[in-house]
């Protein structure tokens, strides 16, 4: 079965759970190799990429790494792509992800998608474009196929490998010692999920009013241990923090389920959440075009609504 490479993506040895969707993704296109770049490599580490199917582990773990932005992945990336030639690289569609994609399409000379919500047979991607108004599948028509997958694209699935240890001297270029990382500053409020990475995600946007009120948005995303997020309107009013956002200039989010709360469903705000799998609605305007693309909506003031649901939640446990 030919190979197919996934970048690990961890926050200093700590792989996030979209790296086990990639490896169950791969599963089904070939023979998964996990790619791991920079340190904090462990046994856990490797019990966990071999637990989620990876054959093989190609470690490059120097410190060295962790110091730069995203070149030296893209560079360890092409290199195992030259060496090994591939079926395909999957890496997750974050900020650095998609970047890391498109820079090891030029190094590779190879076509490169981003957002798929979906591989399938021959690597055929599918992604959905205009900020959602089209859904379309798309193949790599040139060199190894790059494709870059929505955190949330499939569940995790254990099925256990061998995750034979292979150790890689990398040794950077100039050019990827071009951009230092200076800080690096963690995302997290609350202890809450992060948000590209939530099952369910709860957001509010201008009709919840102001900053304050913005606690009963917290308080239902804490009931079902769900992220927060804010749309464009929110966060400009200063109500919630800008990293927050959903949207075209914000995250794009794909969750199990999204609710949104005095979201009215601008294109720019679709863009960002419209492939979650089940999408929640509540407006106090049945007019709002966000009904449009609700699995169910609940026509009504949030202020009322949403402590209602909160309550019901917990009532429930
Ligand atoms: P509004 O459009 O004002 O909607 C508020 C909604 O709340 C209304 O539907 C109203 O009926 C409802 N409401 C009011 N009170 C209540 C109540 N008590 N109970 C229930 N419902 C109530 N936007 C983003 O979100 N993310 C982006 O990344 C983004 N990027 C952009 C990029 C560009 C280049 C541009 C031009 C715009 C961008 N926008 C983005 C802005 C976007 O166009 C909208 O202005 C924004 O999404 C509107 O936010 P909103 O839905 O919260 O506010």
């Amino acid at each position: 079965m030919s190979e197919v490479l996934v970048l690990v993506d961890h926050v200093e040895g700590e792989i996030k759970k979209v790296t086990l969707e990639l490896l169950t993704l791969a599963r089904s296109l070939g023979a998964p190799s996990a790619v791991w770049a920079g340190p904090g490599y462990s046994d856990a580490a490797r019990a966990r990429l071999a637990e989620f199917g990876a054959e093989k582990i190609y470690v490059a773990d120097a410190e060295e790494i962790a110091q730069y932005v995203v070149a030296p992945r893209a560079e360890l990336l092409a290199r195992l792509v030259a060496d090994r030639s591939p079926a395909g690289v999957l890496v997750a569609a974050t900020g650095e992800g998609k970047e890391i994609a498109g820079r090891l399409a030029v190094k590779t000379d190879s076509g490169v998608i981003t957002d798929a919500v979906g591989v399938g047979d021959g690597f055929v991607a599918d992604l959905s474009i205009f900020g959602g108004g089209v859904n379309v599948r798309s193949r790599v028509t040139r060199g190894t196929p790059i494709i870059a997958v929505r955190p949330n694209a499939t569940p995790p699935v254990a099925a256990p490998a061998a995750g034979t240890e292979e150790k890689v001297a990398l040794v950077l270029s100039d050019s990827a010692r071009a951009a230092r990382v200076v800080e690096r500053v963690t995302q997290e409020k609350g202890g809450r999920p992060e948000l590209t990475e939530a099952a369910i995600v709860v957001s509010g946007g201008r009709g919840v009013g102001s900053a304050d009120n913005f606690a009963i948005i917290e308080e239902l995303a804490d009931s079902l241990g769900a992220a927060v997020g804010a749309s464009r309107a929110a966060t400009d009013a200063g109500w919630y923090p800008h990293q927050f956002q959903v949207g075209q200039t914000g995250k794009t989010v794909s969750p199990q389920l999204y609710i949104a709360a005095g979201i009215s469903g601008a294109i720019q705000h679709r863009a960002g959440m419209q492939t979650s799998k089940t999408i929640v609605v509540i407006n106090k305007d049945a007019e709002a075009p966000l009904f449009e693309i609700a699995d169910f909506g609940v026509v009504g003031d949030l202020h009322q609504v949403v402590p209602r649901l909160t309550e019901e939640i917990r009532k429930r446990g």
